[in-house]
């Protein structure tokens, strides 16, 4: 895990014992004496993690951080700004601008080695999920980055596990202004309550009675339903070296009793806009993945993933001695369909012939869009006999029902042409298979159409 820090510091003493100090822990460690450069750096996605001077001439530390959180380039690298004074109002300040989190200094290693690494992992999480959703953007759908700079992180979903009345009656109804909110007193409860609440945001006590807040947290991040939800901790100042244990083991963020509002009311908006972000391009990644492989038209598979799937299923069928069987099918006169009822019928037509396909085979069976009007289905483990059962099946599931189309207005007779063949032969060339079933179909329309033609291997 060789993350790439970025130290911005207009003092030069102050870059070298940074620099120092994360090389020691194996980071690398890139510099910079001004805003400017910082930007220029970042921009260029050259860090993965920056070290922030409040204080610096000409540009200051809150006007690099709120550029870098309002460019969708750059939002997504987390901010830690370095302060020489730990006043409440300056940290809101930097909260205000999106940073991520604060080192005062002097800046103590242990914490400073604990923030550094915990960003890491969340910076190189979110990283896996943008590379793999960067090909949405090509596809056309809305990039998260715009809404996630657009989120104020308000109206969230909290989990408050904390049971000192005192403490959550307080904590609950700063929350209340922006979120809903629910408390749970009874740890023992709590992991349960979270799995099934859907939550935003989880808040934990470490100071609960006769429980260890900590377990808690590990037990939210290795179970599925809580794994990516935001856990920020709050702990009295004498339990501040249990925070940095919780660092490691997945918890994003803390706050030290007495706890300030503003503070509290920013930090849980920093991690619900995270959690949002991270939501819409792990949802993103699923879509794209998705649609890689579907027809939009018929929900069936695509052409591309047929051609890369029936290649292993090929290859499976050959080291097992099994047979495989496929089939082209062809709807006959789909032209005229489209010629007289209209291009938007002739899609009702392909819709509706693609939930009768899924409804005459089985599971394992793969069917896919394979052109226009042209499909094809893969059928494991079926010898011609078999197959041209279910072709034959398929051919009445057409023939014999009349389509609706223009919402059911009309009623069409509809026909398809089959070509079947199998794979028998080792290791034949899957283009092979295809060309004799395709030269199968080409007979079935030559000999009238509404009929399956086999045609063995
Ligand atoms: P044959 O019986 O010989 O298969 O005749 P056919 O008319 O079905 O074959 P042809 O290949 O001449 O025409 C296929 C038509 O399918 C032409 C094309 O415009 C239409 N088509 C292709 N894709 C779509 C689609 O997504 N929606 C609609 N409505 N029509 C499509
Ligand atoms: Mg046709
Ligand atoms: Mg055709």
């Amino acid at each position: 895990m060789s993350a790439r820090i970025l130290v911005v510091d207009d003092v030069p003493a102050n870059v070298k014992l940074l620099e120092a100090r994360l090389s020691a822990e194996y980071f690398d460690v890139m510099t910079a004496s001004n805003g400017t450069e910082a930007l220029a750096i970042c921009a260029r996605a050259e860090c993965d993690i920056i070290l922030l001077d409040v204080m610096m001439p000409d540009m200051d530390g809150f006007e690099v951080c709120r550029r870098l959180k309002t460019d969708p380039a750059t939002h997504h690298i987390p901010v830690v700004m370095v302060t020489a004074l730990d006043s409440p109002s300056d940290r809101n300040r930097g909260l205000e601008a999106g940073a991520d989190d604060f080192l005062t200094k002097p800046v103590s290693d242990v914490v400073l080695i604990a923030r550094v690494r915990s960003l890491t992992r969340l910076k190189m999480m979110t990283d896996e999920l943008r590379m793999r959703a960067i090909t949405s953007l090509e596809i056309g759908m809305q990039a998260p980055e715009r809404s996630a700079v657009a989120d104020t992180g308000r109206g969230g979903r909290i989990l408050l596990v904390d049971d000192r009345q005192s403490s959550y009656e307080r904590l609950a109804a700063i929350l209340a202004a922006e979120h809903t909110i629910d408390v749970e007193p009874n740890p023992t409860e709590a992991l349960f309550h979270a799995a099934e609440g859907n939550y935003d945001l989880l808040i934990v006590s470490l100071d609960l009675n006769n429980f260890d807040g900590l377990r808690l947290c590990s037990q939210a991040r290795s179970l599925e339903r809580t794994r990516h939800v935001p856990i920020l901790a709050i702990a009295d100042p004498e339990n501040s070296t249990r925070l940095l244990r919780g660092l490691e083991i997945g918890v994003n963020d803390y706050l030290l009793r007495p706890i300030d509002k503003t503070e509290l009311l920013a930090r849980a908006r920093t991690q619900i806009r995270r959690r949002r972000y991270t939501d819409h391009l792990r949802d993103n990644v699923q879509n794209s993945i998705e649609m890689a492989i579907t027809d939009a038209l018929t929900g069936l598979h695509n052409r591309r993933y047929m051609e890369s799937h029936l290649a292993t299923l090929a290859e499976q069928a050959s080291t097992r001695g099994k047979p495989l069987a496929l089939m082209i099918l062809d709807i006959d006169y789909f032209k005229s369909i489209n010629d007289n009822y209209g291009h938007d019928a002739g899609d009702d037509v392909l819709r509706e012939f693609a939930v009768r396909v899924r409804k005459s085979i089985r599971g394992i069976d793969l069917a896919c869009r394979y052109g226009g009007e042209e499909f094809v289905i893969v059928m494991p483990e079926t010898d011609l006999h078999v197959a041209g059962m279910v072709a034959e099946r398929l051919r009445r599931s057409i023939a014999g029902e009349p389509f609706a189309v223009h919402k059911g207005t009309k009623r069409i007779e509809v026909t398809i042409s089959i070509g079947l063949t199998t794979l028998e032969q080792k290791g034949e060339a899957v283009a092979d298979v295809l060309k004799r079933a395709d030269t199968a179909l080409y007979r079935a329309k030559h000999d009238g159409r509404n009929r399956v033609v086999s045609q063995a291997a």
